[in-house]
């Protein structure tokens, strides 16, 4: 019985925690939540089962619905990105990124990058996977002012330093990378430009951001669960379509980086509510990311008319789902934690100029899961007042976080996606 009351507690701290984000504004900006036929889906079977290597060709049995699963779902996420290649078996985004990394460039050799301070991710960091795979990682000099890649910069860098790949990935976005010239520069080297889409998948699905694929990249990976409001998990999609030898084994080379490379299980569950995302995004993508981006610029100018200081003013403040506000010297902490207290839930973000990743003086806002249970622009004034209240009027976050319990009420239904088809998994229910 003991052992039990240790199972309960953990039941019930998912319960609070359910609550908890019912009751609040969470804009983080790489967050979502799911769709009830995607839910569905994690609690199917296919969770307790394997299915090593691809569709028709496994290393187990028992696979025939999964394999018609996993089909469809690249089925859908070549149509979705318009793309020849598609991999939707990645656990995440940094298994994805490692996959591209075995498949695509040694130990030792050099990929040019942007910065951690800047706005990368830790899995092309000097700390992350391209430190497993033990690459030699030369920076892109950065513009502070546009928030963006000194491209003149990257491309003389490229040029010189000769890399095997030169990659892109930006967890702090707002505005779209200048890939093509980078992409350009790569590939008179001999380099192949990889795209990391984490943040901003779902937009480029939804066709409002840049078109990576179009543009150069030779491979594209992504989180499936950010912007792309899908399980937790990771893609990789190419245009490359292996017509000659040495471009299959690109194609080859990438296969093998994601099983054997990075995967055994690949948690079937997530693939087969990967396929349904897709789908989804297929039917309500554009929609969903215009207004994601849409609410990001109103959120925007309502946080500057509210007199804060936002990133990107004189370029429209975002051309993303993210807005990156200064918040004072080494203040970002604080105003997290206070914000929080008052159900308003985001992440202390570096801004240019910040040297301590523990005391970053920004904070980096998101606006895809507010779009996602229904806020418009008159919202997003709203929420902007609701920051003012709590970071310049100093009001008692704990009675703030009352009205924004209230505010929320009216947003409990998830939209841009299927109402019908699932089976009657509650949204906020365990089970
Ligand atoms: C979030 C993120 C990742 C990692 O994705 P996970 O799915 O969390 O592993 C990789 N690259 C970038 C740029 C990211 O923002």
């Amino acid at each position: 019985m003991v052992w039990y009351d240790e199972a309960k507690y953990i039941q019930d701290q998912a319960k609070l925690n359910n609550q908890f984000f019912r009751d609040s504004l969470p804009m983080i900006a790489s967050e979502n939540v799911l769709s009830p036929m995607c839910k569905e889906l994690l609690i199917s079977d296919f969770h307790g089962r394997y299915a090593e290597g691809t569709p028709g060709n496994r290393y187990y049995e028992g696979c025939e619905f999964f394999d018609n699963v996993e089909r469809k779902g690249i089925d859908l996420a070549k149509k979705l990105f318009d793309c020849s290649y598609a991999d939707i078996r990645p656990t995440a985004g940094t298994t994805a990124n490692m996959a591209i990394l075995k498949a695509l460039i040694k130990p030792g050799e050099t990929a040019t990058v942007l910065d951690l301070a800047n706005g990368a991710h830790i899995s092309f960091g000097k700390w992350g996977a391209a430190a497993v795979r033990g690459i030699n990682l030369v920076s892109y000099p950065f513009n502070d002012k546009e928030m963006n890649i000194d491209v003149d910069g990257a491309v003389k860098l490229i040029k010189k330093v000769k890399p095997t790949l030169a990659l892109n990935g930006r967890s702090v976005f707002l505005f779209p990378s200048p890939i093509r010239e980078i992409a350009e520069a790569a590939h008179d080297v001999g380099a192949y430009l990889v795209y990391d889409a984490a943040h901003v998948l779902g937009l480029i699905a939804g066709k409002q951001f840049q078109d990576p694929l179009r543009e150069g990249a030779d491979v594209m990976s992504g989180s499936t669960h950010k912007t792309f409001p899908g399980p937790q998990g990771g893609m990789i999609v190419s245009n490359h379509k292996g017509e000659t030898k040495e471009d299959q084994s690109f194609l080859n080379r990438l296969n093998f980086g994601v099983f054997p490379g990075v995967t055994s299980s690949y948690h079937l569950h997530h693939v087969a509510a990967k396929a349904v995302a897709l789908a989804e995004h297929l039917e309500y993508g554009e929609a969903y990311a215009k207004q994601i981006i849409a609410n990001a610029q109103h959120l925007g100018q309502a946080l500057h008319d509210q007199g804060f200081d936002v990133f990107g003013e004189n370029l429209g403040f975002t051309k993303s789902h993210q807005i990156l506000l200064s918040v004072g010297k080494g203040k970002g902490r604080e105003a997290a934690k206070t914000l929080e207290q008052a159900g308003i839930v985001t992440n202390m973000n570096t801004i240019p100029g910040d040297t301590d990743p523990l005391n970053p003086s920004g904070l980096r806002l998101g606006t895809p899961e507010l779009t996602r249970i229904g806020m418009k622009k008159e919202e997003m004034k709203d929420v902007a007042s609701f920051y003012d209240r709590v970071l310049h009027k100093k009001e008692d976050p704990k009675k703030v976080r009352e009205d924004v319990k209230r505010f929320r009420a009216d947003f409990q239904e998830i939209q841009y996606c299927f109402k019908k088809g699932f089976r009657g998994y509650d949204y906020h229910s365990l089970i």
